[in-house]
């Protein structure tokens, strides 16, 4: 059995490195120099431009390589066999994975046919005792958990919070390409993903704009729409209101949705629950729109309005338009 410590990456429709990439690989190589073991890197489908630079600057020892025509669209299932068979070779002590959308469709059924365990949602994880304590959260963020794990295990890591750092001195990777057979796996879950607009993605958006129950009726996400046009940003929703049909789950913000990270974040009528802030609390500026002063949304929020967003989102729409 290898006591190797593998960040597998696989992440469709992105030019350069996945996403968190940097973020995880910094974390994973800090656990493989306590555990004295080689950190690699499993990519699969497509190699994306910059892996090898990125690897050296983080020490990483093996690019293991997985390609297949089957690859080409990253389907979960495919993904999944693909690691499969990866650690049937292999046999990885611990398979770290940047959690995004895409990756929390498959880490959970990688370990489970593997054997191994999973945590999600980890922010940390470090060398225990022999043993590997991860720290993730739970209940939407409002906890925090630690668990000390044993055996293999499969961890989703929250970006982030991390911060990218080099290693001391970078290393000469050497690239494996790993041979695995897809030719009978079948897809049977498909990821369908709507193009919202022509613009960035939600998780990518320099400016959003989003709205919640408070916007009172369907019609009126299109003042949340009209102010994210003006601010050239992009729209975003709260669960409930997604879940009414009022605009569709691309843009829902959140534990169940997008985890967005904008320089400016206006959030209205939306009350502040902690399933809602996940996905914005790492903006660097909110500004919150709520008829209630107590909203919980407030203790987030740098900027506050008291107001009816009915009134206040076209009233900031005009002045954004020099109206
Ligand atoms: C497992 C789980 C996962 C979840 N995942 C998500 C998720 O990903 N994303 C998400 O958003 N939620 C999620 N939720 C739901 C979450 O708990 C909240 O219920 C939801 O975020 C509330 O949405 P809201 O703020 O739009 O509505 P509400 O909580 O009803 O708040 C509406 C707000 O609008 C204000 N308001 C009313 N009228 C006006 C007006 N005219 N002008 C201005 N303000 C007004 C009210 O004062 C209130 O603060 C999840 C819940 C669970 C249990």
């Amino acid at each position: 059995m290898s006591n190797s410590l593998v960040f597998c990456s696989f992440d469709a429709g992105r030019d350069g490195l996945p996403a968190g990439a940097e973020e995880v690989l910094t974390l994973a190589r800090k656990l493989a120099t306590a555990r004295g073991v080689d950190l690699d890197w499993l990519v699969i489908g497509a190699q994306p431009s910059g892996v090898e630079a990125a690897a050296a600057k983080h020490g990483v020892a093996h690019i293991d390589h997985i390609d297949d025509p089957k690859l080409a669209e990253l389907e979960p299932d495919v993904v999944v066999a693909a690691v499969q068979q990866y650690c049937g070779q292999q046999s990885p002590a611990l398979l770290l994975i940047s959690q995004t959308f895409d990756s929390r469709l498959v880490a959970p059924r990688i370990a489970a046919r593997v054997g191994a365990g999973v945590v999600m949602n980890a922010i940390d994880v470090a060398s225990g005792d022999g043993e590997v304590k991860v720290t993730a959260t739970a209940y939407g963020g409002d906890t925090r958990v630690e668990y000390d794990v044993a055996g293999p295990v499969v961890i989703g890591v929250v970006s982030d919070p991390l911060l990218p750092e080099a290693a001391a001195s970078p290393s000469a990777p050497e690239a494996r390409s790993i041979a695995v057979d897809l030719a009978g796996v079948d897809e049977r879950i498909r990821t369908v993903q709507k193009a919202s607009s022509d613009g960035p993605r939600l998780e990518e958006a320099q400016i959003v704009v989003a709205g919640g129950r408070g916007l009172q009726d369907a019609e009126n996400y299109q003042l949340v729409e009209d102010l994210a046009a003006a601010l050239g940003g992009m729209a975003g929703a709260s669960r409930p209101i997604v879940d009414d049909g009022w605009t569709d789950s691309s843009h829902q913000v959140g534990l169940t949705g997008k985890i967005t990270r904008p320089v400016l974040y206006v959030a209205a009528g939306i009350s502040g629950a902690s399933q809602h802030m996940v996905g914005c609390a790492a903006a660097k500026t909110l500004v919150a729109i709520n008829t209630d002063g107590d909203a919980a949304i407030f203790k987030y929020a740098q900027y506050g309005i008291v107001g009816d967003c009915l009134e206040v989102l076209p009233a900031l729409t005009k002045a954004v338009k020099g109206g």
